[in-house]
């Protein structure tokens, strides 16, 4: 089997996982997006995860999302950011990414609301949730949520779409299964407040160890590396 078609197998096997999950949570396989993440991984890998079926591509870093985009690595899908995001780097990303999931701190959510006004542009974005509450990690506390969407819906360029976490790292899938509990308990509470600019539609957690625990607790966007290319080579 050539790398291709494995990590065309490997989508395939992915999205029945999901679809195995949501049946079992009671809910529509068809609403969980599954967003490839594909740092380190080359133009040919990507497109194949494309072919193979993925909904969406993640990148992490700025300089080699552009640089594979200018090759036309993400045709046909949309693009997403989804790494810690660097306030320099914000009008590189703004626009050309339909959804940032990493939005971290208000610092960072003004300077996209900034970038995005003066090009006459909507960004999507996510908060991410520090739900571990880990002191390596940076994000919002389940305590600044209030005041962090009220800030934001001040801000008419740009809309909270939902919510984003990464849970400590585990052993278990099982032992996120709180911290994935905590996420949707946060976000289905702030689905029922009204702010403007903010429509609570995603819930972008899960990774190849734990996607499946995480749509059992709500998740409808999982981001899912490994599983889809196989290990990444650090060297
Ligand atoms: C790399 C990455 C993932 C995917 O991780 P895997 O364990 O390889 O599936 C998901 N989310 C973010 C933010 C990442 O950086």
């Amino acid at each position: 089997m050539t790398a291709e078609e494995m990590i065309m197998k490997n989508v395939a096997f992915v999205k029945s996982e999901i679809a195995r999950a949501a049946e079992e949570a009671g809910r529509d396989p068809a609403e969980v997006r599954l967003v490839a993440a594909t740092k380190m991984n080359d133009v040919e890998r990507i497109r194949a995860a494309i072919r193979g079926g993925v909904d969406i591509c993640g990148e992490n870093r700025v300089q080699e999302m552009l640089e594979k985009n200018a090759q036309g690595a993400y045709e046909s899908v949309p693009l997403h950011f989804i790494g810690h995001l660097q306030r320099n780097k914000v009008r590189q990303v703004v626009g050309l990414c339909a959804l940032i999931h990493s939005v971290d701190s208000l610092g960072l959510l003004q300077e996209i609301a900034r970038t995005a006004k003066r090009r006459d542009q909507i960004q999507d974005i996510l908060l991410e949730v520090n739900i571990g509450g880990e002191a390596s990690k940076s994000g919002f506390t389940p305590e600044e949520m209030e005041e962090i969407l009220s800030e934001a819906a001040k801000l008419d360029a740009v809309r909270v779409r939902g919510l984003m976490a990464i849970p400590p790292i585990c052993e278990k899938p099982e032992e996120n299964r709180p911290f994935f509990l905590k996420m949707q308990k946060l976000f289905v509470d702030n689905c029922r407040k009204k702010y403007d600019n903010i429509s609570m539609d995603f819930l972008s957690m899960g990774m190849s160890g734990d996607y499946t625990e995480a749509i059992r607790c709500g998740a409808n966007m999982v981001r899912v590396g490994t599983g889809i290319f196989g290990p990444r080579n650090y060297q």
